[in-house]
């Protein structure tokens, strides 16, 4: 759906933010409308998803995954062959050519694990833009291949060292420098988080993978889905999946977050699941936070998947009844990991691995006639040095 006029989804989005941000938002707001409205935006967009990126990502159905029960069939969208191996790339690209359009000099972003760092870094290097990241320091030791590579693609990253020296501080971190240098610069947000008009664009830049799975679903199978399932960190994959189904009743939405050890316990990220209404990152939605309104220390496997907060849009979808969310542990994440590698021959992220665990439980209590649509976000070798040690 779209917001209203000042970015609300129902009660959830808005713009939470300081005076000198609301004039860039007007005008990022004011650019996103006149390059959404023109065919040439979208024409550069899609020769670049095609050419750059790889798109259409396959429709595959699983072969083995699961089949020890009866039950539905499993499709995945294949967002893991994507260049740079997820589906961060449509949003990055989408952002990229936005900034160009919009005359601005450089780019920055936050990144957590480095996936959002590498997918911005990846189009600043294509397009010729300087990139400046903005990391956790604690990230930064943890994640150093990451930090290579987005060297490698030219970019800058810088290590901050405030708070937690994880994401949520990076994204302060961005945010403020954005504030202090807004004219030239353009802030490229890795999820549909943010103060609008950024849930709704970068969910915009995502909905390929919705649309393309809508129309390869019912290509192949000549019927819809009955359920998409997909992982939520921020959200982005699963609102670009999801809004290709929407405003179809009869597909089931789920929205599988990170439960880490439990919802029950400290050591979560299911914002949805196991946190309360308040404001984050400019925004109105869910978030996991302590009585006094403190934004809460997370844990998930998943470093995707290891964000206090979650999208507006899914707070409204979740509120409204039309997606459901459901948390999966790190322990069913890592059985999926396992046995999704070794019975289908690909080896998943393991954020998208919370979609698979829960997928295969879903595909028990379907009959044979249904379809149950994975997106799987992203592929797992940037997560095998983990999975090895454990
Ligand atoms: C970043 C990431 C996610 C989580 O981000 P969303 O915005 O929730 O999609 C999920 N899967 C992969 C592979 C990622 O890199």
């Amino acid at each position: 759906m779209q917001p209203d006029s000042r970015g609300y989804f129902g009660e959830f989005g808005g713009r939470f933010v300081p005076e000198v941000l609301v004039r860039a938002l007007d005008e990022l707001t004011r650019a996103v409308d006149e390059a959404f409205a023109d065919q040439a935006f979208w024409r550069e967009y899609d020769e670049t998803l095609r050419d750059f990126v790889g798109r259409p990502s396959p429709l595959y159905r699983t072969q083995r995954f699961g089949s020890e029960q009866s039950g539905a069939p499993i499709l995945l969208k294949r967002e893991d062959v994507n260049h740079t191996g997820a589906h961060k790339i449509n949003n990055t690209v989408g952002q990229a050519l936005l900034a160009r359009r919009m005359g601005k000099k450089r780019l920055i972003a936050e990144t957590g694990a480095g996936q959002h760092g590498v997918a911005t870094a990846t189009v600043g290097a294509k397009f010729g833009f300087p990139v400046d990241v903005y990391m956790g320091a604690l990230d930064v030791e943890r994640q150093a291949l990451n930090v290579y590579i987005m060297k490698l693609l030219g970019a800058t990253v810088h290590p901050v060292t405030g708070g937690t020296r994880t994401l949520k501080d990076a994204t302060n971190e961005a945010f403020r420098v954005w504030a202090s240098e807004v004219e030239d610069t353009f802030y490229v947000i890795g999820s549909v988080v943010g103060a609008h008009p950024y849930p709704f664009m970068v969910r915009e830049f995502q909905k390929v993978i919705g649309i393309e799975a809508r129309k390869q679903c019912l290509e192949r199978y000549g019927r819809l889905p009955s359920d998409v399932v997909a992982c939520v960190g921020g959200g982005s994959n699963a609102m670009g999946i999801f809004a290709g189904f929407v405003g179809d009743d009869n597909v089931r939405l789920w929205g599988v977050e990170a439960g880490g050890d439990g919802i029950d316990t400290e050591r979560t990220a299911a914002a949805l699941g196991a946190g309360s209404i308040g404001v984050l990152h400019g925004s109105r939605s869910y978030l996991l936070q302590t009585a006094e309104g403190q934004v809460r220390n997370t844990h998930s496997i998943s470093a995707g998947l290891d964000y206090p907060g979650v999208g507006p849009e899914h707070a409204y979808l979740k509120e409204t009844g039309r997606a459901t969310y459901v948390p999966m542990t790190d322990e069913q994440a890592v059985r999926a990991f396992y046995d999704f590698s070794a019975t289908e021959g690909i080896i998943p992220a393991l954020e998208s691995s919370h979609a698979l665990a829960f997928a295969r439980e879903l595909a028990r209590e379907r009959s044979a006639d249904d379809l149950i649509l994975v997106n799987l976000s992203g592929r797992g070798d940037k997560d095998i040095e983990q999975i090895r040690r454990r």
